[in-house]
């Protein structure tokens, strides 16, 4: 059993060690919507033979992280995002900001589709760098105009399928996504192969479409997001239960549990996640999976081959 909770010690070690390894696996953000424990919101990295290759996932301070580990924008092969909360997606614009003078070949760019609650998207790249009605059109070159931006060639995944799609595809590096649960928002996992190593990243789920543990089979490394405490049971996050008995079913070698979330003691909601407790919420996934068990830091690195 390895259980990592240092984020800063992971922070010194992580950078040598992705750059060094053939795979690796890089946690940018370990937290979610609360600015708590000095964590950033979520975000992760593929590292491959020295290069930051796939990030999933930018939301707040991943910016910051993204340049912490030495991740360069001109190495991504793919930027995948699971779903358009924030905590997910937030610092997508300071990531491209001036992006152009890092790159001139088009960036991939991989999100789910739209509902009537959430845009699809290219919808929602065209509503912030759009030339006429975005937020910040400055950034038009990444949807096709002429202002700053390095572009984006975009793909949508329909995220109510239950089966895999392949969304990249190189001899590299290959990359799926399938939809999951989480309350009315369409929202993608992500499944990332290199080589022998397979790499899960859960997003925001509750564990109750048992497509997922197909999706995970046999993973490497499983990054699943442990957001809540055992007695919260509600329409968007799994429960430390149903995460621990998800990494068994699937088989998968390390789970590293992510995503975390606390509140101040003296909110009325502080019980309801996953660091109000977390020796006890961390035993409660133990007990269904007896893997490694990682608990994710920001710039902790994971080596995999
Ligand atoms: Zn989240
Ligand atoms: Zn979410």
């Amino acid at each position: 059993m390895l259980l990592c909770l240092g984020a800063v010690e992971a922070a010194d070690a992580g950078q040598d060690i992705c750059r060094d390894a053939p795979v690796a696996v890089q946690v940018l953000g370990s937290g979610g919507p609360f600015p708590r424990d000095g964590r950033a919101s979520s975000s992760y990295l593929v590292w491959i033979d020295g290069r930051a290759r796939l990030l999933v996932d930018a939301g707040g301070g991943a910016f910051v992280r993204f340049g912490e580990a030495g991740a360069r924008i001109e190495d991504l092969s793919l930027l995948a995002i699971s779903h358009f909360h924030p905590d997910h997606v937030s610092d997508v614009p300071a990531l491209l900001w001036v992006s152009q003078l890092f790159r001139t070949a088009p960036l991939p760019f991989v999100g789910p589709s739209a509902n009537d609650a959430f845009p699809a998207v290219d919808t929602f790249l065209d509503r912030l760098f759009g030339d006429g009605s975005g937020a910040f059109p400055i950034l038009s070159g990444t949807v096709g105009g002429g202002n700053s931006g390095v572009a984006l060639d975009v793909t949508t995944v329909d995220a109510t399928r239950g089966d895999p799609a392949i969304v990249f595809d190189t001899a590299e590096l290959r990359v799926t996504a399938q939809g999951v649960p989480h309350a009315n928002v369409p929202s993608l996992a992500y499944r990332a192969e290199v080589g022998d190593a397979s790499v899960v990243f859960s997003s925001d789920q509750t564990g109750a479409d048992p497509g997922f543990v197909e999706f995970a089979r046999d993973a490497t490394v499983l990054v699943m997001h442990f957001a809540v405490a055992e007695a919260t049971d509600g329409p968007l996050h799994a429960r430390p239960s149903i995460v621990g008995q998800i990494a068994r079913d699937a088989g998968v070698d390390t789970l590293v549990l992510s995503h975390l979330s606390g509140l101040d003691p003296a909110h009325p909601r502080y019980g309801d996640f996953s660091l109000a407790d977390q020796a006890a919420n961390v035993s409660i996934v133990r007990e269904a999976f007896d893997g490694n068990l990682v608990l994710a830091g920001d710039l902790l690195c994971l080596p995999i081959e």
